[in-house]
């Protein structure tokens, strides 16, 4: 398992994290999944559930290990009857969270509630909710503040808050190029949140990372034909800020199958072949998916490109990722293999010119 950090989340946070509202079968075979995930070094899980129940069983699975697991709590939902509700009432917030509080000691992650629009922001913003969350985090019951939201323009407007160290947010290769009711906002700007937040040390959980199973399904795919886990997963870690993916599971099986990424091979996790597909508009913009390797001078091209447009966003720290690098852009020979097999027709020889200039090296 690989594990990602940033400067505001400093924990090491396993790029495979969970979602656990779908969880079905009995109480012990939830348990089971859970506890297999954690022996298997997942360490991050989304904890908006389906019932009541599901956080009491949650907490029986990790006892004795709560320093291993990091929980994402959500401030809005509730569970007054024991089954999953959403609400702004600031004082159901406040009993529920004094419940989980009461099951897990604290949270490392305390978010908004699924804040997509305007309105709703000002709600929680001056209706005592952030307030609230505030509060929480001073005394300890809350290590880091954050938000859901499927709106990239609410999404930026908390980060420009400075207040905030991690957010849910819908990732996925279909959402990147196509706004709708998961992906409020203009696609193109999405790209550059995904830089402020890398550039803010602000990092991002991963959710519908498969557009709510759309893209593995080549009926409804947008790309008419099926992507595969690995290629979703690895899609949304190659974008800037991100930390961790939390699919969906039901079960064992389910638990099974998303950890075969931590074991995928570079060609299993290759998804450059959307490039075909994608609006012209994306072409000439590299997604740094590495489907041009290999260099033979061994430039990460995915990544020195990923540096470049982290610099020109104006982040001061990736010139000492850059230049760790073993080969940097300086190095190119110009021998054209990354542009004979580059699906985002990106022009990479002379993108390599420019990136040595800025770097310097
Ligand atoms: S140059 Fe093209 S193939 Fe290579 S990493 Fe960038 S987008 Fe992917
Ligand atoms: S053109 Fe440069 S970056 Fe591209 S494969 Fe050749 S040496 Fe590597």
């Amino acid at each position: 398992m690989e594990y990602r950090s940033s400067r505001r989340c400093p924990e090491k946070i396993s790029v495979i994290g969970l979602g656990c509202a779908n969880l079905l079968g009995s109480r012990n075979e939830k348990k089971e999944v859970i506890k297999t995930a954690i022996d298997n070094g997942v360490n991050f899980f989304d904890l908006a559930l389906a019932t009541w129940e599901d956080y009491e069983i949650f907490a029986e699975a990790i006892s004795g290990r709560r320093e291993k697991v990091i929980t994402q709590i959500h401030f809005g939902a509730v569970y007054e009857e024991g089954k999953y509700g959403w609400t702004r009432d600031l004082g159901k917030i406040r009993e529920q969270f004094a419940l989980q509080v009461k099951l897990f000691g604290y949270t490392d992650m305390g978010y908004i509630h699924c804040v997509d629009d305007n309105e709703d922001l000002q709600e929680v913003l001056q209706g005592g909710i952030w307030d609230l969350m505030q509060e929480m985090k001073a005394k300890g019951a809350v290590r880091h503040l954050g938000f859901s939201s499927h709106n990239s323009a609410i999404a930026e407007s908390l980060v420009s808050t400075g207040l905030v160290d991690m957010f849910m947010f819908s990732v996925n290769p279909a959402y990147d190029y196509r706004a709708g009711e998961y992906s409020i906002g203009e696609p193109s700007y999405r790209a550059s949140l995904y830089q402020e937040c890398e550039k803010m040390g602000v990092g991002i959980s991963v959710m519908k990372v498969f557009a709510g199973g759309q893209l593995l399904d080549a009926k409804t795919s947008l790309y008419d034909f099926a992507l595969t886990q690995a290629q979703c997963f690895q899609y949304a870690l190659d974008r800037p800020g991100v930390l961790t993916v939390l699919p969906g599971i039901r079960n064992m099986s389910d638990l099974q199958t998303v950890l075969k990424f931590t074991s995928a091979t570079a060609k299993e996790k290759d998804y450059g072949f959307i490039g075909e597909f994608v609006p012209k508009s994306a072409y000439g913009k590299c997604v740094y998916c590495n489907h041009c390797q290999p260099c033979p001078m061994g430039i990460d091209i995915g990544f020195v490109n990923k540096c470049y447009d982290l610099a020109l966003a104006g982040d001061e720290l990736i010139f000492s990722h850059y230049s760790s690098l073993p080969a940097t852009a300086s190095s190119c020979a110009k021998c054209g293999h990354c542009e004979s097999r580059c699906p985002f027709r990106v022009k990479q020889m002379e993108r390599m010119e420019k990136i040595a200039e800025r770097f310097g090296k």
